[in-house]
């Protein structure tokens, strides 16, 4: 069984894309077998997992309206060693055409459900908004990891985050939990990050993880070569701290690293 965790966040830019694309591959790294479900009509994540997103087909789109499983519509990233369910702007327009089809909150969890087996983590790259895809996304996830920057505005976006992640557990999804506050593009010289990052722990506790992601350029050029970090430049700040949030992420759920199964899918 794997374990199914939403990278979200409704406000654009915070990282989400980084965290799922270098999570994804240094779980692999550990063993892990992951698939990388992007979400994001950007299909940011399709490309930084290095796959051309304007010929990808099918994608999440026809898993959504149900013309394909997983195991048609899923690929290699070949650097990063994971499987990735792509997206391109195609999905844009999935809000629209579910709309008025049965079931369309739970779509994306009915099929996610069939591969399950198949991987240790399920990693789901959500759009800035929280609308259908995002709402797909919590249907199915058993966690939800949030990346936050240390800004002074940080905290106030969190709550409409939290407050439909409260509703999909209502209607939805009982199971769903906060896995997580993951504190991204940190720069420890700033008093108002750390400020910042004081009142996140206030507020989460031990819900905020251990790990911080500084921020460290590689990072930010990496997916510009359609690489994870960890295979653009191992040693890297950027891609030791993704290795650590891997680490955490293992021993939060209970389990140890394996040998690398690299090869098999
Ligand atoms: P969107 O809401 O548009 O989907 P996002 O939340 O997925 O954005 P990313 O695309 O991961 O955010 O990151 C936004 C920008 O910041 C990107 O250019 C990315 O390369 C850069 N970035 C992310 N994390 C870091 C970091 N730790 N250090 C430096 N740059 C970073
Ligand atoms: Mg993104």
């Amino acid at each position: 069984m794997s374990r199914i965790l939403a990278i979200a966040n409704q406000k654009g830019g915070v990282g989400k894309t980084t965290t799922a694309v270098n999570l994804a591959a240094s779980l692999a790294e550990l063993g892990q077998r992951v698939l990388l479900a992007d979400l994001d009509p950007q299909g940011n994540a399709t490309m930084g997992a290095g796959i051309e997103k304007r010929t990808a087909l099918p994608t999440v789109y026809q898993i959504l309206l149900n013309q394909v499983s997983v195991a048609e519509a899923r690929v290699r990233s070949k650097p990063g060693h994971f499987d990735v369910i792509p997206a391109n702007r195609e999905l844009a327009g999935a809000e629209i055409d579910l709309v008025n089809l049965d079931q369309r909150d739970m779509r994306l969890k009915s099929a996610l459900e069939l591969v399950a087996d198949d991987y240790d983590f399920i990693l789901m790259d959500c759009p800035p908004t929280l609308n259908l895809l995002t709402v797909n996304a919590f249907a199915a996830a058993e966690s939800v990891l949030i990346p936050m920057q240390c800004e002074y505005y940080a905290l106030e976006g969190l709550t409409d985050l939290v407050a439909t992640i409260k509703k999909v557990k209502q209607r939805l999804n009982p199971a769903i939990q906060i896995e997580g506050l993951l504190r991204v593009m940190f720069d420890p010289r700033s008093t108002l990050a750390q400020q910042v990052s004081d009142q996140i722990k206030q507020h989460f506790g031990d819900k905020v993880y251990d790990t911080v992601i500084p921020r460290n350029v590689r990072l930010a050029e990496a997916p510009s070569h359609g690489l994870p970090v960890l295979v653009y430049d191992r040693q890297c700040k950027g891609a030791k701290a993704y290795m650590e949030l891997a680490e955490e992420t293992l021993k939060r759920a209970g389990l140890t690293a394996r040998e690398k199964i690299h090869g098999q899918t």
